[in-house]
């Protein structure tokens, strides 16, 4: 179900969507890597996860056990609706 707070404490819930980025260098005449480079964004890398924030609390998700609805909305699936309790 959609919740806007940890469904134990309250406290605000951080979700940390995973990247991946690459640094492109080029090969110089010599056949030498040069320092520079060109950073690349490669996008998601289809993994999340969320917790919350507050540190004397254990709630997390991994990425499987919530869902960003098409509004933006945190959908939980691992505390409110597959199991009950902790
Ligand atoms: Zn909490």
């Amino acid at each position: 179900m959609k919740i806007n707070c940890c469904p134990k404490c309250g406290s605000t819930i951080e979700v940390s969507i995973l990247c991946q980025y690459s640094r492109n260098h080029f090969i110089g005449k010599r056949g030498k890597m040069l320092n520079k480079y060109k950073r690349r964004d490669e996008g998601s890398i289809d993994a999340a996860l969320a917790f919350c924030t507050n540190e004397a609390c254990d709630v997390q998700w991994e990425d499987r056990d919530f869902a960003l609805d098409e509004n933006g909305y945190f959908v939980d699936l691992k505390y409110t609706e597959r199991s009950r309790g902790w």
